[in-house]
């Protein structure tokens, strides 16, 4: 997208000439144009849960509220949407901060009790589910300058991800060295992804299943706060994807 702008020289009646000015300005309506995209997903995602919470509340008080079994039901599902729209707002202030953050933020950290909190924090559902975690540290990952809660939050989504996509079988998380690199790899044998699907992962609120998403959840905003982490850190994600076989994620970042 090119914008002319023509302004004419000239001095008191006199006109010498004009300047013509042209500016590409493809990539700052392409920002606008994101910007403008995530409010309006952003306004879509609250209003769903308020929607629904407006209307069992209005149910409530015409009359529901009679029928204590019926009343507490409803108060769940207020409940359920209340947390769903609190994790929300949540994970949106976590994206704006991340997108402000320089990337030496943060101290000296270990990365290997950081996964062994998280796998500490979510053995129960993975029990619940009879899914096994299984943890292989070929290599003590450190960071020098990285931050314990971003990176607890990386392992938090990258995780619970795993085993909210995967019905049996095992969860395998792998910290390796390999030359100058450090490389995480998360691997389920979950329900797995289309191939069309995994380009678009990392974009919010996309969900390639939106009801299984929402069931478990899900803010679909997990994983792109994956990224906006890890590429703060200067590394990279990628994405392996077998539907009904399973699916690797793998992070990579330089040894420093
Ligand atoms: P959500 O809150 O919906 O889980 P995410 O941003 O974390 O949002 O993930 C985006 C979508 O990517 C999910 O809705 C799901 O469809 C897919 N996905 C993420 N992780 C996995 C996985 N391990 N296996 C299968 N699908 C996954």
């Amino acid at each position: 997208i090119l914008h002319f702008r023509i302004a004419p020289i000239s001095k008191g009646d006199k006109h010498y000439g004009f300047i013509i000015s042209v500016r590409d300005i493809t990539q700052t309506r392409q920002l606008e144009e994101l910007r403008y995209q995530f409010v309006s997903n952003v306004t879509h995602e609250l209003k769903t849960p308020l929607t629904s919470i407006q209307g069992f509340v209005e149910t409530l008080k015409d009359g529901a509220i009679d029928n204590r079994d019926i009343a507490l039901r409803f108060l769940d599902i207020i409940d359920i949407e209340a947390k769903r729209l609190y994790r929300l707002i949540q994970d949106i202030l976590l994206l704006s901060e991340i997108e402000n953050m320089e990337n030496n933020y943060g101290m000296r950290i270990e990365l290997t009790p950081i996964i062994e909190e998280v796998i500490a924090i979510l053995q129960q559902e993975a029990d619940k589910k009879q899914i096994e975690i299984i943890f292989n540290h070929t290599h003590d990952i450190v960071f020098e300058h990285a931050s314990a809660d971003y990176m607890k939050q990386v392992m938090m989504n990258m995780l619970s991800n795993a085993l909210k996509y995967t019905d049996t079988g095992t969860v395998t998380i792998t910290t390796e060295c390999r030359n100058d690199e450090y490389v995480i790899s998360i691997q389920d044998t979950g329900i797995g992804m289309p191939k069309e699907s995994l380009g678009r992962i990392f974009e919010r609120f996309y969900r390639v299943d939106k009801s299984r998403s929402r069931k478990s959840g899900g803010t679909g905003l997990g994983l792109s706060i994956v990224k906006h982490i890890v590429e703060l850190y200067k590394g990279t994600i990628k994405v392996e994807s077998t539907e009904h076989v399973g699916t690797t994620f793998t992070i990579t970042f330089k040894k420093n």
